[in-house]
């Protein structure tokens, strides 16, 4: 057990998170820190307008609370490991041609459309060796977008298909991780990323999931979450699951307030006692302009009062349809609120995205520069469902000193 002392909680003004504070120096310090220098990968493309350049967001410590591992595969992967598992499925054996496929998929403006895209990753996602492969490279790709600290989510009963149990899924994916973190810090970039274990809305399987979940939490497993289509598969059908994670002191996200409304939102925070939303976007609903001055509702006060945050995943959220378009997202207007506001991918193959690039995008669109999004990665590593001790390591020895060095550089 840690012998550290952190003995102080700050909240911060316009954070958009509970800042945490340490006691005296006594931080672990297991191996040297340094936020990734992700120089080796190739450059993004850059975000025409981006207040920041994207180039030096990438080099910004960044904090990734949502990202599916079945949405993050590299188009070459996908290609490969279908020819070396038989699988004759996929539309094209072009690495371009299959990463635009996704993107075209994923931009209908429906969540069940967006969803089908998944038919084909996880399609190749159905033994040991494909599954360790797939979170490898998912680790490797976080850290040269500059992550240093990451949850990625699966639902393991995705990859049963052909006779693996989801014991042995997560076995796999939990060795795949240990070794993309070990070639990343070996490349000089140290990422953590945790495991998220998620349970579909559509089928009956989630109280087996939750006890999948719990039994991995002390190897790399650090909370549960619930995915799939809202509308007519509500999570208070799955509470008791979510009760079985609460009754063994674990942490629970849920994906709410995307596809369906506020109540929806609710049921997530009130019968399935979620820490997190992910997405959110429909709590916008809760907002009420009165006088020039925003009036928030039971659920927005809640969210607000509570520091619930929000994983908020702006290009996947235009691809389903939750919100229009960029512009008209409410991200800047919940993080001008004071919510906890944070920026993820959700889907990196589908929606053509990383980390930086939501960034940027956020930056052109609402202006947004370096110490905002400092203040959204703080909220992100509070947020995290990390031990404590591992929280501030990361917030103090990783998050500011990295922050301040560039905007000490005059970076934005
Ligand atoms: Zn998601």
């Amino acid at each position: 057990m840690s012998t550290c002392r952190f003995d102080r909680r700050t909240l911060l003004k316009g954070t958009g998170a509970a800042l945490l504070t340490a006691g005296s120096g006594a931080l672990l310090r297991t191996q040297p820190i340094r936020a990734a220098d992700p120089s080796a990968a190739p450059s993004p493309a850059p975000i025409p307008g981006s207040r920041v350049p994207i180039e030096t967001i990438r080099r910004a410590p960044k904090v990734l609370l949502h990202d599916h591992l079945d949405g993050g595969l590299r188009p070459q992967t996908v290609i490969e490991l279908a020819d070396e598992t038989g699988y004759g499925g996929l539309p094209t054996e072009d690495p371009d041609a299959l990463a635009a496929w996704f993107l075209a998929g994923a931009d209908r403006k429906s969540l069940e459309l967006y969803l089908e895209g998944f038919d084909q990753t996880v399609a190749v996602m159905q033994t040991p060796d494909a599954i360790a492969r797939v979170a490898a490279e998912c680790v490797e790709d976080l850290a040269a977008d500059g992550i240093v600290y990451a949850e990625v989510r699966y639902a393991p009963e995705h990859s049963t298909a052909q006779g693996l149990s989801m014991d042995a899924v997560m076995e796999a994916w939990l060795a795949g991780f240990a070794t993309g973190m070990a070639r990343a810090a070996d490349a000089g970039t140290p990422i953590v990323v945790r495991a998220l274990v998620t349970a579909m809305r559509q089928t009956d399987r989630s109280r087996e999931v939750a006890a999948v979940a719990l039994r991995f939490r002390d190897t790399g497993v650090v909370g549960f979450d619930l995915a799939g289509p809202e509308a007519g598969f509500p999570a208070i059908d799955h509470a008791p699951a979510f009760q079985a994670i609460r009754d063994a002191s674990f942490r629970a996200t849920c994906h709410a307030g995307e596809a369906a409304g506020l109540f929806s939102i609710s049921d997530a925070l009130g019968a399935c006692s979620a820490d997190r939303i992910g997405h959110g976007v429909r709590l916008a609903d809760d907002l009420f302009d009165e006088g020039g001055e925003t009036r928030l509702g039971r659920v927005a006060r809640d969210v607000l009062d509570r520091r619930i945050p929000l994983e908020i995943c702006p290009s996947s959220n235009v691809h389903t349809g939750a919100v229009p378009s960029i512009p008209e997202h409410p991200v800047e207007r919940f993080r001008r609120l004071g919510i906890a506001v944070t920026v993820n991918t959700d889907n990196r193959l589908m929606s053509g995205v990383t980390v930086s690039s939501e960034m940027a995008t956020l930056s052109a669109t609402f202006g947004i520069g370096l110490e905002e999004m400092r203040a959204m990665t703080i909220a992100a590593i509070d947020g995290s469902f990390a031990p404590y001790e591992e929280r501030m390591r990361i917030l103090h020895e990783v998050v500011e000193p990295g922050y301040d060095r560039l905007i000490a550089e005059g970076a934005a």
